[in-house]
């Protein structure tokens, strides 16, 4: 996976290559997907969502500009694989699902895995994490309509990346908002990101 569908095509940031080695993907699926972990697509893991394939997760860490001294938020925890994956690469992650069942399934895995810079919230995470604030980076891995919610721009270090994906128009795509300033990155497909 690592040579054929993230080196090949561009990866090259070792501390990321090496964190999507080490994190076993398939302990992140349900049993019924499991073989379908390495394949170079999204894969569905309950409750009408899915886990992003391999590219997606190592392109949205790479922008997250991950570094062993960096505190991280995720919006949406989903399997927890993004979350182990960013754990392996910064200090700390804060994740949030609104489905507490993915968010307890992610969890335990993580624990199972021994990866204890992690804590998983279940809530709104539009609304971010305050009470861990400020964030040398944000990454959303649900589509926000048009611009990523404000909250999570408030919870920034001044000049760190919000990573989000977008509905713009009838397009989606992976963004970097960074102050004023916004990158697109890549058309993307994501499940919406929804608000309480
Ligand atoms: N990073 C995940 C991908 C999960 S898909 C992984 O590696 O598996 C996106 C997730 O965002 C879904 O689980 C969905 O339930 C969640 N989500 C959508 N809106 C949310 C919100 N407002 N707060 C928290 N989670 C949200």
């Amino acid at each position: 996976m690592v040579e054929r569908q993230l080196r090949r095509r561009g990866i090259e940031d070792e501390l990321v290559l090496r964190a999507m080695n080490e994190v076993p993907r398939e302990r992140f699926l349900p049993a019924e997907v499991r073989e379908d972990a390495y394949r170079d697509g999204a894969v569905p893991i309950g409750e009408g969502q899915t886990i992003s394939q391999p590219w997606i997760v190592a392109c949205m860490t790479l922008l997250a500009e991950p570094a062993p001294d960096r505190h991280v938020l995720e919006v949406g925890t989903g399997s927890g694989y993004g979350a182990a994956v960013l754990s392996r690469c910064c200090r700390d992650v804060v994740t949030i699902e609104r489905h507490e069942e993915l968010g307890d399934r992610a969890r335990s895995i993580l624990a199972e895995l021994g990866y204890d810079n992690v804590d998983v919230r279940h809530g709104d995470g539009t609304k971010g994490a305050p009470d861990r604030a400020p964030f040398d980076a944000i990454v959303v891995t649900a589509v926000a309509d048009h611009d990523p919610p404000q909250a999570l721009r408030d919870q920034l270090r001044r000049g760190a990346p919000l990573v989000c994906p977008v509905r713009r128009g009838e397009s989606e795509y992976l963004m970097v908002f960074r102050g004023g300033d916004e990158e697109r990155v890549v058309p993307v497909r994501f499940v919406p990101l929804v608000a309480d």
